[in-house]
């Protein structure tokens, strides 16, 4: 994912040691990482980049007005909710919590994909599932907390 990320995790790294905490968290590159650990894997110093980049993500979802910590928020919350990604829910909350006005610019593609049958309106009731999915978040924060 480093050909994505505006600076690559080693770069990232050294930026974070010489204080440049706005930038990275700013740059976005975090967003990029696939938690794959390839690269805590073979990290010759035996640092645990992985760890690193979920680290910053943690970072930038503290901090409000980021854009893509909205859409995480917002994500975690649909899911929490319903049990599975509704995508009324997640555009419409995004949108309300980053740029309202955006909703008129994405009702063009919004209709095509109703009337195609790609957009299901009327499913908006949790699934049997929320209940173990909020389960499953609630551990993870809980993980979170002790590592
Ligand atoms: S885990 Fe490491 S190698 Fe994998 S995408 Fe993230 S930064 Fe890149």
């Amino acid at each position: 994912m480093s050909a994505r990320m505006r600076y690559t995790p080693r770069r990232l790294v050294e930026m974070m040691r010489a204080g440049m905490e706005r930038e990275v968290l700013a740059s976005g590159a975090q967003w990029y990482c696939a938690t794959c650990y390839s690269c805590a894997v073979r990290c010759p110093r035996g640092i645990n980049v992985t760890n690193v980049m979920g680290a910053l993500k943690r970072m930038t979802l503290q901090r409000s007005g980021d854009r893509a910590a909205a859409f995480y928020r917002t994500f975690g919350w649909v899911t929490r909710t319903f049990g599975r990604l509704q995508e009324v829910a997640l555009m419409g909350l995004y949108m309300v919590r980053t740029n309202p006005f955006a909703a008129f610019g994405y009702a063009p593609f919004g209709v095509k994909l109703f009337l195609r049958g790609r957009l299901n309106v009327l499913d908006v009731f949790p699934k049997r599932s929320a209940r173990e999915v909020a389960t499953l978040w609630r551990k993870a924060k809980e993980l979170e907390g002790a590592s």
